[in-house]
């Protein structure tokens, strides 16, 4: 075979495929955490009366294995204390690296996090149930000291090649943690990097980490931040709308760039999330488009109405240019 055919042939398996780093991970095990100590832990929603109580938490890793050692995108354990109902140590619990790479201080010591309080009435018993780890890191204060493990992930991570890609970045909830991260580590390199942040939220108030992708938007005119509120009107008074309903309102903007052989697409928050927006796409961009990010046989593409999340990664595959993180 001579080298044109087959450069012919490489050429639609590796379009657009990102080239991920190596990174380290599990430098801390649960059998042998690092000790945290608390910088600060203070409000991230955009109104103190927001349904939710979510925190960004940060915390100093100089004297854990994580110190300079995580990139955004990872996240890493907690290690609440106590026993659980059965008597055993509580297990661990994973959040996301909430901070770029070079962390909080800019010497990758101090490490954010995004912490939403789990707090439920039970069913059964109508009690009140608060759940262990989030509950305990959001009560922390300055000083105290906290047992982590990690870093974990290797996949939800920005490509070596920054610059090569533009980014649509889609989030409910605390999985904008990693997408703070991911923004700060691109806005700060000096590359053409398009960057569209879809952020979705009950209400305006709980948007989190509001102000911060404002005032980044205002300063960088390559990074756009599109909210999306679900269970109230727009802030232009439009009718309530989930994240991937931008892919109709913003669709000047969002299906050009879906089209481009340089978008990635980086999905983190509520699980099932990313089922409405692969629904979304498939609805909206054109077959060459949308095989970019997703393969499916003739008649799965025909029944977009009948897809279910166990269908995802087997009828329905997202491509190595789609990236989940759903919890
Ligand atoms: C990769 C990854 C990244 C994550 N990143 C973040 C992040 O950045 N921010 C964030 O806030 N979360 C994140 N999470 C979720 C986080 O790990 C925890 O699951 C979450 O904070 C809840 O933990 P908890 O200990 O507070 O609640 P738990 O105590 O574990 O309770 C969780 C649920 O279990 C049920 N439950 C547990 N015990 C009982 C009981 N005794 N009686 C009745 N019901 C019970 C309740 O329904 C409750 O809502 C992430 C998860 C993953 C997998």
């Amino acid at each position: 075979m001579s080298e044109e055919v087959q450069a012919i042939e490489a050429t639609p398996l590796t379009r657009g495929i990102p080239v991920l780093p190596d990174v380290r991970m599990h430098l801390h095990t649960p059998a042998s955490p690092g000790v945290g100590v608390i910088v600060s832990n203070e409000r991230c929603t955009a109104s103190a009366k927001a349904a939710a109580f979510v925190r960004h938490i940060v915390i100093d890793m100089s004297r854990t294995a994580l110190a300079g050692s995580f990139v955004s995108g990872q996240s890493f354990g907690v290690l609440p204390p106590g026993i659980d109902a059965k008597g055993r140590p509580h297990q661990l619990r994973l959040y996301s690296i909430a901070s770029p790479t070079r962390g909080e201080d800019g010497q990758g010591l101090h490490l954010a996090t995004t912490v939403k309080r789990t707090i439920e009435e039970l069913p059964d018993t109508h009690r009140l149930y608060l759940g262990v780890a989030s509950n305990y890191l959001c009560d922390l204060q300055p000083g105290d000291e906290i047992k982590v493990t990690g870093p974990n992930g290797k996949r939800f991570v920005l490509p070596v090649d920054h610059g090569a890609h533009d980014y649509l970045f889609m989030a409910t909830g605390t999985g904008i943690a990693p997408f703070r991260g991911m923004v700060l580590d691109l806005l700060a390199q000096d590359s053409p990097s398009r960057i569209t942040l879809v952020m979705g939220s009950p209400y305006a108030s709980d948007l989190i980490y509001h102000h911060e992708f404002l005032a980044l938007q205002e300063r960088h005119p390559r990074f756009r931040y599109l909210p999306a509120i679900s269970r109230e009107r727009q802030a232009d008074a439009s009718p309530p709308m989930y994240v991937h309903d931008h892919l109709v309102r913003s669709r000047d903007l969002l299906i050009p760039m879906l089209e481009s052989e340089r978008t990635l697409i980086y999905v983190c928050g509520i699980a099932g999330m990313e089922l409405g927006l692969l629904q979304k796409l498939a609805r909206c961009l054109p077959p060459s488009a949308l095989e970019q990010y997703l393969t499916a046989d003739a008649q799965t593409l025909g029944e977009v109405d009948t897809w279910t999340r166990r269908m995802l990664h087997k009828q329905v595959k997202p491509t190595r240019r789609v990236f989940l993180e759903v919890y």
